[in-house]
């Protein structure tokens, strides 16, 4: 079911324009490979089914889909108005913590603890930073402020603090709801919104491991203390995720560019699959054909190194979901045969991963590139192995073969891996290569006298920790003198 068309993973994420079989479906034949639902919309019946359904279409299209739940995280939010508000610039106007508008000139915020977090002189903004505040002085529970940038204030509208080291919680009540309900489904990713510090990831993770659950977690960046923190939010991440719509309110649209390649780079240092996010297709919600800046986007954030490119609106809302999602596997199909696609960054040994693995890693990818092979194929239980081999960015396909489905799913958000599930844990022999020519040219179309190299783990395939590296030429088994 693969093709090898594009080594850049497509993450989607599903609303109303994508929650049905057909439309899912769509999606991923288009080439979507992880689907995010975003807990800020919808509640946990609507997810699950939409969990539900991205299972049955993996399924039915023999791939492995990978799923994440993001979790909200401390989103302060407008309490509800009795009707929207004008700001104009220069209008004073007060806020004060409380679910419903009590009063005219008062406007709620369901959070207790901000006029303890903010500071007189400090931005506070508003509906995704369209409308600012400065804050001009704090009286017990009242926040006074002023309008330095106007617009039309609806209810339960997004604020944006900033400067805070807010005492809000990294993970909500709500949130802890979603912890549980992504276990109990098998999600493959938690994503975590917000996040300031390494200890804010460790909460996190101390809830997932409290509630029985084992999921990596995405910390997203999009906060100015998590770009001051970078280097130990990766260190203690699965996964990153430049999230750059709140990283462009929280801090300025004209920083994110360089933000997203520092975000990138640390990631890859440290061996981290990192998405892209955030209005890269935003115009296709609305249009068929991406503006030129949108599709130049794309394309620099492949050249900037990253696993993965997201959309958002473009496959919840948009009109053209299915179209979006098969104008950037195009993008990134065009910028992967380019000259500029980053291949083959050779990495040395770091002390922070297992020395044997890493050491049969490099000589995978070095002998690979040697012989020329079609493809590595890596035997592999938990995906260790793998995912250091795919950091280094491989123009020859890793082929993954698991006996686990979620090590199959979750490598799914990796560059340049497509993952098989079977239950080869058996001792490598003579066996083991006949099923793997098998393999190779029923489903990986490859063809006899093509050259593969493979790692996996002896005494058991599988099982074990990599220890072994192989070449292997199709077909070979089956001569009289077994040449290589
Ligand atoms: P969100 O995260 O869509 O959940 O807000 C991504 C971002 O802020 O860019
Ligand atoms: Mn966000």
């Amino acid at each position: 079911m693969y093709d090898f068309f594009k080594k850049t993973k497509i993450v989607v994420t599903l609303g109303p324009a994508s929650e049905t079989y057909e439309q899912i479906k769509e999606l991923a034949l288009n080439g979507a490979n992880v689907f995010r639902l975003n807990t800020s919309h919808g509640n946990i019946e609507s997810h699950s089914q939409k969990i539900d359904i991205v299972n049955r279409v993996s399924k039915d299209l023999g791939l492995f889909l990978a799923t994440i739940v993001d979790l909200q995280g401390p989103k302060i939010r407008v309490g509800n108005l009795f009707k929207e508000i004008e700001l104009k610039n220069g209008d004073e106007l007060i806020f004060s913590p409380s679910k419903e508008q009590i009063a005219q000139n008062i406007i709620p915020v369901d959070y207790e603890g901000m006029p303890d977090d903010v500071e007189v002189g400090e931005k506070v903004l508003l509906d995704d930073g369209k409308i600012q505040v400065k804050v001009l002085k704090i009286e017990g529970k009242k926040i006074f402020a002023s309008v330095t940038n106007g617009g039309i204030l609806k209810s339960r509208k997004g604020i944006n603090i900033p400067g805070a080291q807010n005492s809000l919680e990294t993970v909500s009540e709500r949130d802890k709801e979603f912890i549980k309900f992504a276990i109990e489904k098998n999600a493959d990713y938690i994503a975590l919104s917000f996040v300031r510090n390494s200890k804010d990831v460790e909460i996190a993770q101390r809830y997932i491991k409290d509630f029985g659950g084992n999921i990596p977690i995405i910390s997203k960046i999009e906060k100015p203390q998590a770009m001051d923190n970078i280097v130990e939010i990766i260190n203690v991440s699965d996964a990153i995720m430049v999230a750059r719509g709140d990283l462009g309110i929280e801090l300025s649209p004209v920083e994110v560019p360089i933000c997203q390649k520092i975000i990138i780079e640390e990631a890859n240092k440290q061996r981290k699959p990192v998405i892209v996010a955030t209005q890269m297709l935003e115009s296709m919600i609305e249009q068929p054909i991406p503006t030129r800046a949108e599709s130049s986007d794309v394309a620099n954030a492949i050249i900037d190194g990253a696993d993965a490119v997201m959309l958002s609106g473009e496959t919840s809302v948009g009109k053209f979901a299915a179209l979006a999602v098969k104008t950037m596997e195009e993008i990134a199909h065009n910028t992967e045969i380019s000259s500029f696609c980053p291949y083959n960054i050779h990495m040395g040994i770091s002390d922070k991963y297992n020395l044997t693995r890493q050491a049969v890693v490099n000589s995978t990818l070095k002998m690979a590139e040697d012989i020329h092979a079609k493809a590595i194929v890596s035997f592999s239980h938990t995906g260790y192995s793998s995912r250091l081999m795919a950091k280094q960015r491989p123009d020859i396909p890793i082929i993954i073969i698991s006996d686990m489905e979620s090590t199959c799913r979750r490598l799914n958000l990796y560059w340049n891996t497509y993952t098989y599930c079977r239950p080869w844990d058996i001792l490598p022999g003579p066996k083991l290569l006949e099923m793997l020519d098998e393999f190779l040219i029923d489903e990986i179309k490859l063809q006899d006298d093509d050259y593969v190299v493979f790692s996996g783990s002896m005494p058991m395939l599988i099982s074990g920790r990599t220890n072994f590296v192989r070449v292997h030429r199709i077909g070979a088994i089956k001569e009289e003198h077994y040449v290589y």
